[in-house]
């Protein structure tokens, strides 16, 4: 019987809110469903593929080399990250819908494309928690959602490592760091997060984002990880730019 009732619940829910593409947002036929991405996009949508910096992840076009010029003197604190997807085209709508137009569902998609490219890596890497890049609070009330979390979470769904969200919290309502520079970021982010829980526990922690830029806010969360005793601090974000 109970099975039923979610049935037919499932049903009505699929007629109020059917099951849109991550990347278009077109509503989605059953095949597609799967997938999360539709038809079309299939072919359009670019994923980070096999040539990136082996520090930041951003997609590089010569292929001699190991690092790109931002990673070269070894700038960062965390020790490896990775993009999913080429921040370009409609993967730039996709991220603004998952971000401010309640598209949550969205996480799911993605996390299964992370997955299936950095899975391996994941393993290999011995990750023992995912933290998300928090946001300030009274701006996550506002909004309603995190999207860094949201997207922690799906990943949690599929790997079963798991998604700790009190370790770090963002203390200062930074201003949006879209128009700032590399400099500027980093002044912006100066002290902004502080460590809440003892995180000795975990030796290597991956901290998840929704758009890497410049890798500052990476950098400053693994900066307040590592000061905790945390060894070895990996980055993983749905997006990332396009190679300048
Ligand atoms: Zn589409
Ligand atoms: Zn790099």
């Amino acid at each position: 019987m109970n099975h039923i009732i979610k049935g037919i619940i499932g049903f009505c829910l699929g007629l109020l809110y059917p099951k849109r593409c991550v990347v278009c947002d077109k509503v989605l036929s059953k095949l597609e469903k799967e997938v999360g991405i539709c038809k079309k996009c299939s072919k359009s949508v670019k994923l980070i593929g096999s040539d990136y910096c082996m520090k930041c992840g951003v997609p590089m076009r010569d292929k001699s080399q190991v690092y790109c010029i931002n990673c070269k003197d070894g700038a960062h604190v965390f020790d490896q990250s990775k993009a999913v997807f080429r921040y370009t085209g409609n993967m730039k709508n996709s991220m603004y819908r998952f971000k401010y137009a309640n598209r949550r569902n969205y996480a799911r998609c993605y996390a299964k494309f992370a997955v299936k490219q950095y899975g391996p890596w994941m393993k290999a890497k011995n990750i023992e928690a995912i933290i998300p890049v928090p946001m300030y609070e009274k701006k996550k009330r506002k909004r309603g959602y995190n999207q860094a979390e949201v997207f922690a979470r799906a990943l949690s769904e599929l790997t079963r490592i798991p998604t700790m969200d009190k370790i770090v919290r963002r203390d200062v309502n930074t201003t949006a760091m879209k128009q700032l520079n590399r400099v500027k970021r980093k002044k912006n982010l100066l002290k902004a997060f502080i460590l809440e829980e003892n995180v000795v526990q975990f030796r290597k922690v991956l901290i998840v984002d929704d758009i890497y830029t410049t890798g500052t806010t990476i950098d400053e969360v693994a900066k307040v990880l590592k000061a905790g005793g945390v060894d070895e601090v990996y980055g993983l974000c749905v997006c990332i730019g396009e190679m300048q």
